[in-house]
């Protein structure tokens, strides 16, 4: 029994449910966690009919990316991830749904918004790595040993990838546009303080999970 190892239970059945959607996951991917179910609310309840394409930045098993082109209806849904075999997972879960999804998903690889040069993007949506290395030894066994650290942890305490999409964003988003952020709680300040420091942004939010804690941070480009 591979649960004996510790292995999560979704890596053990091989699946993972988020939203409205069961997503075939395994170590190549985050399994897809409660909290990104409520940036997904977030993100559509800004979505107006202008609201024509969409990116899902670190897309790992497709969740975000899936859910939206599930819901609601897009011109065109990007996924990219650095990870080539989180690409391979999430478009092995768009071909499983092909039929059932209103908007079409384009896959890229690469980091950040490298592999949408020239797009233009009315909202961008990213769950990124967000523990810092020094906070390893607080992750649960379940997670630290079986999820992807690519996926987990990032330098600049758990900043350097926020940081950067911050600053690549205001290129690729139209005027109005919005970027929707999961961040962890302890640094949601600090994220929307970054955000605003930019200048390029306005309407900075600071959003609740479910358990009450700032844990999204939204802002749109001027
Ligand atoms: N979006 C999925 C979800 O919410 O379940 C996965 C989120 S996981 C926390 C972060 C994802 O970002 C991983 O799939 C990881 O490979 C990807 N990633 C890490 N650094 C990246 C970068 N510089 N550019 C693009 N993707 C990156
Ligand atoms: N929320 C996840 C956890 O605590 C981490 C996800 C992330 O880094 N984006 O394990």
């Amino acid at each position: 029994m591979k649960r004996a190892g510790g292995m999560p239970l979704a890596y053990a059945v091989g699946r993972a449910s988020f939203r409205h959607l069961t997503l075939d996951v395994d170590e190549r991917v985050l399994i897809p966690r409660v909290e990104t179910e409520v940036l997904v609310d977030r993100v559509l309840e800004r979505c107006t009919p202008k609201t024509r394409t969409i990116a899902d930045i670190g897309t790992g098993s497709g969740a975000i990316a899936l859910s939206l082109a599930f819901e609601a209806e897009f011109e065109r849904v990007f996924a990219t991830d650095v990870s080539l075999d989180a690409v391979n997972v999430a478009a092995a879960n768009a071909a499983s749904f092909a039929k059932a999804l209103k908007s079409p998903v384009e896959f890229r690889n690469g980091s950040l918004l490298a592999p949408l040069r020239g797009e233009k993007l009315d909202a961008i949506v990213c769950n990124p790595p967000y523990i810092s290395f020094a906070e390893i030894t607080e992750l649960p066994p379940d997670v630290r040993d079986w999820e992807p650290s690519l996926a987990l942890l990032c330098g600049q305490d758990g900043l350097s990838v926020t940081r950067e999409l911050v600053a690549q964003a205001p290129d690729a988003l139209v005027r109005g546009g919005f970027l929707a952020l999961e961040v962890d709680t302890v640094r949601a300040g600090t994220v929307a303080e970054m955000i605003a420091v930019d200048g390029r942004y306005s309407e900075i939010e600071v959003l609740l999970d479910l358990t009450g804690r700032e844990r999204f941070v939204f802002a749109r480009r001027v």
